[in-house]
Formats: structure tokens, sequence, C-alpha cells
């Protein structure tokens, strides 16, 4: 199977994950794309981190209920320690050889992909979709990253063009916090969710 990764914080979920995860499946032919909630860095989650791992991949599960080409990957978000990319795709590698992964990651990813560490493993498990936003990186500075990584490392990534949508986690935290509505943003399940657990307050 052709599997892309969608990792992410998720936090919350929304509809411009959704997005991305259906322009990947359709653009490169996938067969399912596993929606991975990272775990909780003892480091981040006071600062950055406002839900539970066990809420956020509650919120996942139920974003991505509809669709069944979608699936949750509890992996990174049931690991008591830091899962660090290249572990995980080597993890993912080694038990389903057979398969065939791609790693959907945002384009500042790609062009800081370098300072992660031991980028050189990340890139035998899998072929990168860089996705590519006009207003985050040009498409000239996506295409050097890609020409400079593929020579590096011979790494395989390909360019992901997906529409704009103006959303993010934290500017719904900040709407959630200040009650205004989110429902446009994300599934009626996941806002019911928030609600019935007083997240984001
Ligand atoms: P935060 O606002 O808290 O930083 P986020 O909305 O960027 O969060 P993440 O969970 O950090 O969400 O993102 C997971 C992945 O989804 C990343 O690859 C990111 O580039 C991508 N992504 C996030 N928001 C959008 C969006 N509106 N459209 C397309 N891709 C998105």
């Amino acid at each position: 199977m052709k599997i892309g990764i969608m990792g992410g914080t998720f936090d919350p979920i929304h509809n411009g994950h959704l997005m991305l995860g259906h322009a990947a499946y359709e653009a490169f032919s996938l067969d399912q794309i596993w929606f991975m909630p990272n775990g909780n860095p003892p480091h981040k989650k006071s600062e950055t981190i406002k839900s539970t791992a066990e809420d956020r991949m509650k919120m996942t599960s139920l974003a991505i209920a509809p669709f069944p080409e979608f699936v949750l990957q509890p992996y990174e978000a049931l690991r008591a320690e830091v899962s660090c990319s290249y572990q995980t795709m080597e993890h993912f590698s080694k038990i389903y050889p057979d398969d065939e992964f791609y790693f959907i990651i945002g384009a500042d990813s790609l062009m800081a992909i370098e300072t992660w560490i031991h980028p050189e493993r990340i890139f035998p498990t899998c072929t990168i979709l860089a996705t590519y936003r006009n207003e985050v990186k040009t498409k000239e500075e996506m295409n050097r990253q890609i020409q400079y990584l593929s020579e590096k490392y011979h790494a395989k990534i390909r360019l992901l063009e997906t529409p704009l949508m103006p959303v993010s986690s934290h500017e719904l935290r900040a709407s959630l916090q200040s009650g205004d509505s989110v429902s446009e943003y994300m599934p009626a399940a996941v806002c019911s969710y928030i609600k019935q657990h007083h997240l984001y307050r």
C-alpha cells in the first residue's frame, strides 16, 4: 500500500488538516492517510500543547471518522518518550516492509529539515511530500531546497500544491477562549467534543 503520514499536534484538528490529507491522497493516488498526533513532549507541554494526547487522539478520530481512507495512527501519542521523525519512520519501515510511505510536511519543515535529529535516516524510509503554499515560501525556494536535499541525501521529495485554507490551531484556540464560533473551521463532532470536555477555556 501507499501510505501518507500526516503528523501534527492537532490541538485541535481542523479543516486545513483534513484538506491537506485529501490533497495528498488525490495527488499521489495514495491508499491511506495516517493521521498521527504527536505525544506530549515534557518540555513543551505547558507552553504550547493545550490538551492531552488522549483528547487530541479522540478529536482526530472524530474528525476522520467519515473518511474511510483516513486512519488514526496512535504510535507517537502513546509513546512515553519524545518521538523523533527518523525513529518513527524507521519503525514503520521495519514493521511494514511491503508498504511505501509518504511523509507529508509543511514548507517550513522542509526548509529546516537539516536541523532535525538524523535527517539522513528519514530520507531512505519514505518519499517526502512537501506542501507548498505561496504565502510561506516561494516555489523557487522550495525547488532549490528539494534539489539540494535530493543531491546531498538522495532524498525523494515531491511538491504537493495545496489550496490555501486560512486556519490554524492556535487561532482556533484563541477564538475558543474568547467564545467566538469556530464551527466553519472544524467538523461538528470536534466542536461538540471541545464543548463537552471544556477544552481551550
Ligand atoms: P498551530 O497553529 O498550533 O501551530 P497548526 O494549525 O499549524 O498548529 P499542526 O498540528 O502544527 O497545526 O500541523 C500539522 C500539519 O498540518 C503541518 O504539516 C502543517 O503545515 C499542516 N497545516 C496546518 N494548518 C494548515 C492549513 N490551514 N492548510 C494546510 N495545511 C495545514
